[in-house]
């Protein structure tokens, strides 16, 4: 699923094509993708309007168009963006297409479907749309220590779940969260609130390298995620443990092993990310079992339409 760092690869590399441009045509094929709202009706609303600025709030993208109209984009587990010259040939499983006034196209592709687009009128709708679902921004001067240790007080759910939950901290997912808590030395069925200052100040620092990591390496290509000119990102390739199971820590050398932590695949070296303590680790599990459920956040889609996580 793109993260923060792959969703900013994407604004980076549209921003400069598109702004200042006119969004001529928003082509919804797929009617899917804005439920419940009708596709006509975000055709209507954004057609014929100037792109001032593409912009990205967590895992969001949001093309900003004049008279204060954001069309606001997530790419959940398999959607792309993907930039077509005039002659170019449709990729497979496009869903929508944005026709800009350049002659480009915008295409939205997504095997799997769980994408959406969704039209907000005036920034105050976009702000309480953003604000209802997704916490501080990791990348912005208001992620501090002291942020996330009022985040994390009293929290008794593992430290990962934490990290996950976009109501806290937005953009942060599977891998930019195994990343950032073995960089902090931290293991990821810590119950969150049990972490000390130190520990929170090394993960806080932690966050941001991996994803400043993983925008340098233009995002990280497991199965799907292309840049917006089809080329593939380079993060998977500098992953500190993320799907590196079997293979020696790159700190210490002892074997990095995959478990699992609010319902997903979780890669630790158990040496350089000590176990919690028994009882710190019994109270937790009595309280609250990492189960897929308590993982799941309310800003996810309904259960008829989550995607399988793995
Ligand atoms: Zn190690």
């Amino acid at each position: 699923m793109p993260e923060l760092p792959e969703v900013e690869t994407i604004r980076r590399q549209l921003a400069p094509r598109l702004e200042g441009h006119i969004l001529e045509r928003l082509d919804i094929a797929d009617r899917r993708w804005c439920e419940p709202a009708p596709p006509d009706d975000l055709r209507d609303a954004t057609a014929g309007r100037r792109i001032e600025r593409l912009t990205r709030r967590g895992k969001y993208l949001v093309f900003e168009l004049a008279g204060d109209v954001h069309l606001v984009v997530h790419l959940r587990m398999t959607g792309n963006l993907l930039l077509l010259a005039g002659g170019d040939p449709d990729p497979p499983y496009v869903r929508v297409r944005i026709g800009i006034s350049s002659g480009e196209t915008v295409a939205f592709t997504d095997p799997r479907r769980f994408g959406t687009g969704v039209v907000l009128l005036g920034s105050e709708a976009r702000d309480e749309y953003f604000a209802s679902r997704l916490g501080v921004e990791p990348l912005d001067p208001g992620f501090t220590l002291e942020a996330l240790r009022g985040l994390a007080r009293g929290r008794t759910a593992p430290v990962k779940a934490f990290l996950l939950a976009q109501e806290r901290v937005a953009g942060v997912g599977n891998i930019y969260a195994d990343e950032a808590l073995f960089r902090a030395g931290i293991h990821p069925l810590r119950p969150a609130g049990t972490l000390r200052r130190p520990q929170l100040g090394a993960l806080r620092d932690a966050v941001v390298a991996s994803l400043e990591a993983g925008i340098d390496a233009r995002g990280a290509t497991i199965d799907d995620f292309r840049n917006p000119d089809g080329a593939r990102g380079a993060f998977q390739d500098r992953f500190l443990v993320h799907r590196r199971e079997g293979e020696p820590c790159p700190r210490c050398g002892a074997t990095i092993v995959k478990l699992r932590a609010a319902g997903r695949g979780t890669y630790v070296c158990e040496r350089c990310q000590p176990r919690p303590r028994a009882r710190a680790y019994a109270a937790r599990s009595s309280s609250r079992r990492p189960s897929r459920s308590a993982s799941r956040s309310s800003r996810k889609p309904p259960s008829d339409r989550s995607p399988t996580t793995s």
